[in-house]
């Protein structure tokens, strides 16, 4: 068992932290909030006054923050985790924060000797509680072994994300989608309510097709995915559809702007000549945009 401090005792961190008394860990806990330490010391886990006092033993130091210029600061501020922390320990940020900050906060730590890698985690807070979020582990191949087994006390799955940053890079592509299909999906099924369309019916309709699965598992692999361009389903088929839904929206005042916008990329890539291409072409044809090299036309 690991002398663990766990840093950022939130929605998030204080069942983590529990997870991993539960497991049987040596846990020091710091949390700006006093009643959230208190509330892991009465399961076992000793509280601490300073970043530094936690760090102080400790062989882990798991960060769960909420944004990168609090995790700087828990790190190298005042009284902060690098003034007392052991040369052999590891320092494991798991909050959510910019890509970029990650980057230099490895950097600096590595400057300074230290061994720190990104993990943050998918899911939810109920997740947390159960112990069964997923993990996506950046860091080196040794830091995420050494790593593992105090990881997959708080999640049921670790993904190896190839490489230091690679964990909060596709946490942050994979909020992008999450996040942005939650709008569009709001959109939808209010559409579906202005026709008066049972919300239940769309459902079981669309969990069985790309509108529920998404595209990276369904259109994109035998398709653009494969170099294949030739239309399965055709760009000027879904700019039409795409017209209809956005005609009836308009006529029954749902507004739906994602849409909408959706439909631009759709007559940008007729435009530029793809409308016979397959759907999943808009890929291709947005890459293009940013100038990225193509490896099929
Ligand atoms: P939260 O606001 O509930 O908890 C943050 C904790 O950090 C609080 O207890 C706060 O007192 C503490 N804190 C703030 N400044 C501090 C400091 N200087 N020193 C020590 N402690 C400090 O947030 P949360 O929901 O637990 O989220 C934590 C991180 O996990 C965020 O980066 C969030 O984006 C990410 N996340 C959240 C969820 C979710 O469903 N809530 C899911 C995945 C990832």
């Amino acid at each position: 068992m690991s002398a663990i401090a766990f840093i950022g005792l939130g929605q998030m961190g204080a069942p983590m932290a529990s997870r991993l008394l539960a497991k049987g860990h040596s846990l020091t806990v710091y949390d700006i909030n006093r009643a959230a330490m208190e509330k892991l010391a009465k399961e076992g886990a000793k509280k601490a006054s300073q970043p530094s006092q936690a760090a102080n033993e400790a062989e882990f130091v798991i960060t769960m923050l909420p944004d990168g210029a609090i995790v700087r600061e828990v790190l190298f501020g005042v009284h902060g985790v690098t003034e007392t922390l052991k040369k052999s320990a590891l320092v494991i940020d798991m909050s959510t924060i910019h890509p970029l900050e990650s980057e230099k906060l490895h950097y600096d730590m590595t400057q300074a000797g230290f061994s720190y890698m990104d993990a943050p985690v998918g899911k939810t807070s109920d997740h947390a509680v159960t112990g069964t979020l997923t993990i996506l582990a950046g860091g080196t191949d040794q830091q995420i072994a050494r790593a593992e087994d105090v990881l997959l006390c708080m999640g049921s799955e670790m993904i190896r994300c190839g490489g230091t940053g690679n964990g909060i890079k596709v946490k942050i592509v994979n909020n992008f989608m999450s996040i942005a299909l939650n709008a569009l999906s709001a959109e939808a099924a209010v559409l579906c309510e202005a026709m008066a369309l049972p919300l239940d019916k769309a459902i079981q309709v669309m969990s069985g097709t790309v509108a529920g699965k998404g595209h990276f598992t369904t259109s994109w692999p035998g398709k653009v995915l494969a170099g294949d361009l030739s239309a399965a389903f055709m760009i000027d088929l879904a700019h039409k559809d795409l017209n209809i839904a956005l005609n009836v929206a308009g006529q029954l005042n749902v507004p739906v702007p994602l849409g909408a916008a959706a439909r631009e990329v759709y007559s940008q890539a007729r435009a530029c000549g793809r409308g016979k291409q397959d759907w999943s072409a808009l890929l291709t044809h947005v890459r293009t945009l940013c100038g990225l090299r193509q490896t099929v036309e």
